[in-house]
């Protein structure tokens, strides 16, 4: 409907905005887009901003991976339709609005592997139990500034020393987290407090929670804001799972609960047990039984396995608690409208549409099967004697996701193959890279 995109046009330029950023996530969850004039936009985008397929299967170093309907098809179209719903004014770049875009194929049909087409997918299924899965995105990152003291030219922001919990200069000397708070929140994304983290340079932001899909969008766009507003500071931003061996990796923890049709919260149930309803306690058994397939999207990197571990805060086991940091679903102490459950599991380099999406997945499974969940944790969760342990490394996560076929129809065939061989590309690529460990291991003894 060509109409309204002239209407949003001719209401950006009143806003002097005369470039739109048109973005969507890849498959990877990083930002890829276009910006298009304004005075261009209603023509440009009526027939849909074209890209290529490939994008879907194009890696950190620019290589593109073979996935189904690529480059054996000839690199067809995939194109993007804004969504006009979420333009954003970019507080830091004067003239500039930001748009997230929908993904088809030059034939019409919605881009399957399209992870933000994913998500929408699963809340479909929610939908149709007549349930709204809220959301509220945390994330970890680590800041870094420039040096020349080691080879990647890159060392942690500020003082390394104990700061977690610290406000001000003595964590963030330059106030770089405060200036990024204000932009963060004049861009919408409902950011709602910061601190500094357990690590040196280490910090959280908390977004406040929403319907799933307006959630994810803005964790998406808060993950591009903070690389884009890192730049503008000279520094780098990254939200890699685990950057270094002697700091605790970084967390994507997502609260999570439903509502029915009216909004009225369907977690809290003051007369079930621990205070919860029985769809929060079949969410909860839900997550735990396809948690090695969810690990596969929301750790979906080779790093990410590197971040679990015992005493980290980071899980180990497949396991629940109530108001316990140690488990992998947390269920924090608060109840009725907040009651909800946050999911531990996931790292910042996941996907947020797939994250959630997964996370959507798993809890909708629970609900559907009527599964009930084990006994909760009870104390410090790093005993393996006591539950299941998560998958130790990505290829046991992508073996497990490819197995749970219930988990797979969720998300959509298509997507489960183009996500394993984008992935399975990935591992055998580091599987022949000779890594600085391996030397430092063998080349002097052996
Ligand atoms: N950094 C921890 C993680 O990787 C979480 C620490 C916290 O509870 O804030 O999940
Ligand atoms: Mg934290
Ligand atoms: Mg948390």
């Amino acid at each position: 409907d060509t109409s309204g995109l002239e209407d949003a046009a001719a209401e950006l330029v009143t806003k002097d905005i005369d470039v739109l950023r048109v973005g969507y996530a890849d498959l990877i969850g990083s930002e890829r887009g276009r910006d298009v004039l304004v005075n261009r936009f209603a023509r440009t985008v009526s027939s849909g901003v074209a890209f290529c397929r490939s994008v879907y299967g194009t890696t950190p170093m620019g290589d593109v991976v073979e996935i189904e309907g690529g480059i054996e098809a000839g690199l067809p179209d995939v194109l993007a339709f804004p969504d006009i719903s979420t333009v954003q004014r970019v507080p830091w770049e004067p003239g500039v609005a930001h748009v997230i875009a929908d993904m088809f194929n030059a034939d019409g049909t919605p881009s399957e592997e399209s992870p933000r087409a994913v998500l929408k997918r699963v809340i479909e299924r929610f939908a149709e139990l007549g349930m709204r899965p809220i959301v509220g995105p945390e994330l970890e990152f680590y800041v870094m500034q420039r040096t020349t003291a080691n080879p990647t030219g890159w060392e942690r922001y500020g003082e390394a020393t104990g700061n977690v919990y610290v406000a001000g200069l003595k964590g963030d000397p330059e106030n770089v987290l405060i200036r990024t708070l204000r932009h963060l929140s004049a861009y919408g994304l409902e950011v709602v407090a910061a601190n500094h983290e357990f690590s040196s340079g280490q910090f959280e932001i908390n977004l406040w929670h929403s319907e799933a899909l307006d959630a994810a969008d803005r964790a998406f766009r808060f993950k591009t804001a903070i690389q884009e507003l890192a730049r503008a500071e000279d520094k780098l931003a990254t939200f890699m799972a685990k950057p270094f061996n002697d700091e605790g990796g970084s967390g994507f923890h997502i609260h999570f609960s439903t509502a029915d049709d009216a909004g009225d919260p369907l977690f809290d149930d003051p007369s079930g047990p621990d205070g919860l309803s029985k769809v929060a306690r079949h969410a909860i058994a839900g997550i735990l039984a396809h948690a090695p397939a969810l690990a596969a999207v929301c750790n979906p990197t080779i790093n990410s396995y590197k971040r679990f571990g015992p005493n980290t805060l980071a899980p180990w086991l497949i396991d629940w608690g109530l108001d316990n940091r140690s488990a992998m679903v947390r269920v924090p102490p608060e109840r009725g409208k907040a009651s909800r459950l946050e999911l531990r599991l996931g790292d910042a380099s996941a996907n947020p549409y797939l994250a959630i999406a997964g996370l959507l997945a798993a809890a909708y499974l629970g609900i559907r099967d009527e599964l009930e969940p084990p006994a909760a944790l009870e104390g410090y969760g790093y005993d393996p004697s006591k539950a299941e342990m998560l998958p130790g490394d990505l290829a046991t996560a992508l073996a497990a996701f490819e197995a749970d076929d219930a988990f797979g129809e969720i998300l959509g065939p298509q997507f489960g193959r183009t996500f394993l061989t984008y992935k399975r590309n990935e591992l055998e690529r580091f599987n022949h890279w000779v890594t600085d460990w391996e030397f430092r291991e063998y080349a002097y003894h052996l």
